[in-house]
C-alpha cells in the first residue's frame, strides 16, 4: 500500500526548513530509526536549497513536491521538482565538489550528500525546463 503527499510551495529559503519538518513528519508512519530521519531530512534540505538556489536562482518559483510512502515495501520515495533553468550536464553537475557557484561559497556537495544518505538518487533535468530529484530510502 502506498500513500502519497504532495506540496508545492514558493521558492523561499524559509521553505527548506518547512519541507524537512515535513518529510519527517510524513515518513514516520514507516517507523523508521532517528538516523534515517536524520539522512532523509539531509537530503531534502539539499534538493530544496537547489532548487531555491541554483533552479530559480533566488527569483520566485514553485517547488513541487511528492512525497510517497510505500509502507509494504517500508520505502520512502522523495521527489523535489522546479522548473527553473535546468542543468545542462546532469552527470557533470553531480561530481562530488562540482559546482556553478561564483562567489565560491559553496561546496558543489549537495549532490554527493543526497547520493551518500539516500539509497537511490536519480536527476532528471533540462536546461530552460527544470530539474526533477528523485530520491528513495
Ligand atoms: P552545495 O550544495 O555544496 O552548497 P552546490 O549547490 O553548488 O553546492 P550541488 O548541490 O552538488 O552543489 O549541485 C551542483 C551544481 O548543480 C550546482 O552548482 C548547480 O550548477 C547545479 N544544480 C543543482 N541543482 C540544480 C537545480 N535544481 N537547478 C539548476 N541547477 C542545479
Ligand atoms: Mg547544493
Amino acid at each position: 500500500c502506498k500513500e502519497h503527499l504532495r506540496l508545492e510551495m514558493d521558492s523561499l529559503s524559509q521553505n527548506e526548513e518547512f519541507a524537512r519538518v515535513v518529510t519527517a513528519v510524513f515518513m514516520s508512519r514507516l517507523n523508521p530509526t532517528l538516523e534515517e530521519v536524520d539522512d532523509v531530512k539531509t537530503a531534502v534540505s539539499e534538493a530544496v536549497t537547489n532548487a531555491v538556489i541554483h533552479g530559480y536562482q533566488g527569483r520566485g518559483g514553485v517547488i513541487h513536491m511528492e512525497i510517497t510512502a510505500d509502507t509494504q515495501e517500508n520505502v520512502l520515495e522523495v521527489c523535489v521538482k522546479d522548473t527553473g533553468v535546468g542543468i545542462a550536464d546532469v552527470k557533470r553537475a553531480m561530481e562530488p565538489m562540482f559546482t556553478t557557484d561564483p562567489e565560491g561559497e559553496r561546496s558543489g556537495m549537495g549532490f554527493s550528500f543526497m547520493e551518500a544518505f539516500m539509497d537511490q538518487v536519480d536527476v532528471q533535468s533540462e536546461p530552460g525546463k527544470g530539474t526533477l530529484v528523485s530520491m528513495k530510502k
